[in-house]
């Protein structure tokens, strides 16, 4: 039987990790560790200068749980460094409340969850659920999605170095939804600087701003979810340009380079 953790990053109370794990609780032995408050665009933390703290808690449906105060990361860091006895055959990260689409991934808890089990050799998924500001938001389709994605993942397994990311439209354009393989599309974020005094007159600042928007191009994970479809991105923790190596390499390097003697 297939022993998967469950983390996300909007905390362990969160409706949308809940509906994760009763969704893919047939599929074998679930663990849930998941961090004891939101971490929502914690990106890829390690935590380093404070303690971390473990604690079992009793979920809304009556079963137990593991949490602690560092990021999601951290929650799978300390899994599968052995908090959690026995082998991981897969960690989902989510469901998280809002799309992680494009660029969003390397500010994403979410995604970091998935990335740091990759880091330990575990293969990986990431789901996220889009909204629309001011409609409930309902997770079934993306845990029923979540669970067809986690069931072929564990029998074919995914290449080294790679989790899949997966997003589900806050309308799917057809039930059951589409579903298709894309590239990372792009993200256009409207951050705008907040600037405010506090009671001592001192500046403080928030990055506010409208929510991103994207260009839906067709094969993106972007457009996909525009046009109301769910998502797959197969990603690769390695991120280089292997398309610009060789003229980068062109380069004139050490035509004018000087290491200054200071003796
Ligand atoms: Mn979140």
């Amino acid at each position: 039987m297939p022993r998967i953790l469950l983390t996300n990053d909007d905390g362990v109370d969160a409706p949308g990790l809940l509906a994760l794990k009763q969704a893919v609780a047939v599929l074998g032995e679930v663990i849930v560790f998941a961090p004891d408050h939101n971490w929502s665009a914690a990106g890829h933390t390690k935590t380093m200068h404070k303690p971390l703290r473990v604690e079992e808690v009793t979920l809304a449906d009556g079963s137990r749980a593991l949490t602690s105060n560092g990021a999601p990361s951290d929650c799978v860091a300390l899994a599968v460094l052995g908090l959690v006895e026995g082998p991981i055959d897969l960690v989902i990260s989510g469901i998280n409340y809002g799309a992680n689409l494009g660029y969003d991934i390397t500010y994403s808890g979410t995604v970091a969850g998935a990335m740091e089990a990759v880091v330990n050799g575990i293969p990986a998924i990431a789901v996220s659920q889009e909204f629309v500001r001011d409609e409930p938001v309902d997770f079934k389709v993306a845990a029923a999605v979540a669970r067809e994605v986690a069931a072929l993942v564990l029998a074919r397994g995914l290449p080294p170095d790679t989790f899949l990311n997966v997003n589900c439209p806050a309308r799917p354009a057809r039930v059951p939804p589409e579903i298709v393989v894309t590239r990372l599309g792009r993200r256009v974020y409207r951050d705008a600087l907040v600037r405010r005094v506090d009671p001592r007159g001192r500046p403080y600042y928030w990055i506010g701003g409208d929510p991103p928007t994207g260009i839906p191009e067709p094969g993106t994970d972007v457009g996909a979810v525009a046009r109301g479809q769910v998502s797959i991105t197969p990603i690769t923790m390695d991120m280089t340009h292997y398309r610009f190596l060789a003229d980068l390499r062109t380069w004139p390097w050490t035509e004018h380079l000087m290491v200054e003697d200071n003796a």
